[in-house]
């Protein structure tokens, strides 16, 4: 599991393991943590109270320091995993429902026509159908998108980055997204 690291202010900044969690802990550098308690640990004993020293780690840590970009102006990186999981597995031109291996990253506009390697250029799609598409786009090919392609914003992009996220580390990112998210749905 992986903790989210947020600015004070609430921006994503990365998903960090319980260890670096520590690590921030013990620098002083967690300003609140929200979520659940995800793990304790236990450190060393003072030598004059006897008492051992314990770190408890949230699923959340607010940590110091002003987010390192502006999180409106951030192109989420295109990755596979990442466009499936937008797509929810679903091939964008016979509805069918794949797992990731049978899966394909598709140009909207082919790249043989200038289509560009982007969020709103790619779809997923079965190999399938993938294939029979070929280098035309949909109206040449008469395949219809079943639905719209979109860029993920930065809090949908920490979801999607993320198969394992916790229920309330999801509460708290889904917090920012549009009602029209299909994370949402
Ligand atoms: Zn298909």
């Amino acid at each position: 599991m992986k903790v989210l690291k947020v600015s004070a202010q609430g921006v994503p900044q990365s998903w960090i393991s319980l260890e670096q969690a520590v690590i921030h802990s013990a620098a002083g550098d967690v300003r609140w943590v929200a979520g659940s308690e995800v793990a304790v640990f236990h450190g060393g004993h003072n030598a004059i109270t006897g008492l051992q020293s314990v770190i408890a780690v949230n699923s959340i840590i607010g940590t110091r320091g002003m987010s390192r970009f502006n999180p409106f102006d951030l192109t989420p990186n295109l990755a596979n995993n990442k466009l499936f999981a937008r797509d929810r597995n679903v091939c964008a031109y016979c509805g069918g429902d794949y797992d990731e291996y049978d899966l394909t990253r598709e140009h909207i506009v082919p790249l043989a026509h200038k289509g560009p390697d982007h969020w709103m250029n790619v779809v997923t799609a079965c190999r399938a159908c993938n294939h029979r598409k070929g280098a035309r786009t949909p109206e040449q090919a008469h395949m219809p998108l079943l639905y719209a392609p979109y860029q993920p914003s930065l809090w949908e992009d920490f979801i999607l980055r993320n198969r394992r996220i916790l229920s309330d580390q999801m509460e708290f990112l889904a917090a920012h997204l549009p009602r029209s998210s299909r994370l949402l749905n």
